[in-house]
């Protein structure tokens, strides 16, 4: 029988910069990175220290979605091509292939990393605002984000997830992601900030749980998960911050490294 599951799962979700120790076990210190299989399939959204542990399985298409192009969305690529000898799609927000290319070879060339992705088989690709891959409709508008940052929604067998990292709510942003989350199973959305914090950081490029929350109302998204936590926030801030945004609404959390967000098979489609 052919294989239908779509499943989410959290390989890092950690923002800035990979963090370690004690006061990250629970929620992990790994940068962005999330894991979708639907069917066939295995899509990546993010390519940061996460992505890096994650084994893909042999004889799959693996294609990689970046949302934009800061390092701790990318840190992890290198190694986890070399590692698994995966020859990978690789799309990111840009005008032209070559564009693309050209930004992904600014970090992965010499003198800053050995290889270039190219070397490793890996073929890379502008972000299209609309593709498909397999069976898999891909579907993206723009945040609002410093040098930008792509919305990313993933459509499989009716069900979907939309993917809204480093995101602010501003420029009209907030209507462009309300709009492409509409109805969604799983609203993934950066939630970094504290409200005493982003009133601090206006254009900053990052939101609070309380902003996801709205959106979820706004677009009836079913679930929320706050993603991005910042660098320096233990996991007793996290859980306390996650506490808090629950008492609010039950269908809320906040990510964990490991989490299977979104697991669902044949079964369940039927129902
Ligand atoms: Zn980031
Ligand atoms: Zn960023």
């Amino acid at each position: 029988m052919e294989d239908k599951t779509f499943k989410v799962t959290v390989l890092g979700c950690r923002g800035s910069v990979p963090v370690s120790g004690k006061k990250s076990l629970l929620y992990g210190g790994e940068t962005s990175s999330y894991r979708v299989d639907a069917g066939e399939e295995i899509i990546y959204l993010d390519a940061g220290s996460g992505i890096y542990t994650d084994r893909p399985e042999e004889g799959k298409r693996v294609s990689i979605l970046l949302s934009h192009w800061h390092i701790d969305h990318l840190v992890g690529l290198g190694m986890f091509l070399q590692k698994n000898r995966i020859k990978a799609d690789i799309y990111g927000p840009a005008e032209t292939d070559e564009e693309a290319a050209k930004l992904l070879r600014t970090l992965y060339s010499p003198p800053f990393w050995p290889v270039e992705m190219e070397a490793l088989g890996a073929k890379i690709h502008a972000l299209p605002y609309e593709m498909k891959i397999g069976e898999v409709e891909v579907s993206s508008a723009e945040g609002s984000h410093p040098n930008g940052c792509r919305i990313i929604k993933l459509e499989y067998e009716g069900m979907s997830v939309v993917y809204a990292t480093d995101f602010e709510a501003l420029d009209g942003a907030e209507d462009r992601l309300a709009e492409l989350a509409e109805g969604t199973e799983l609203l993934l959305f950066d939630g970094q900030l504290k409200e005493d914090e982003a009133e601090k950081s206006r254009g900053c490029g990052h939101s609070t749980p309380e902003t996801g929350l709205m959106i979820k109302r706004r677009s009836k998204a079913k679930r929320l998960v706050i993603v991005h936590h910042a660098a320096d926030r233990s996991d007793d801030e996290l859980l306390e911050m996650e506490k808090e945004l629950r008492e609010k609404d039950e269908n809320c959390r906040f990510a964990r490294k490991g989490d299977e967000l979104l697991s669902l098979s044949q079964e369940c489609h039927n129902r």
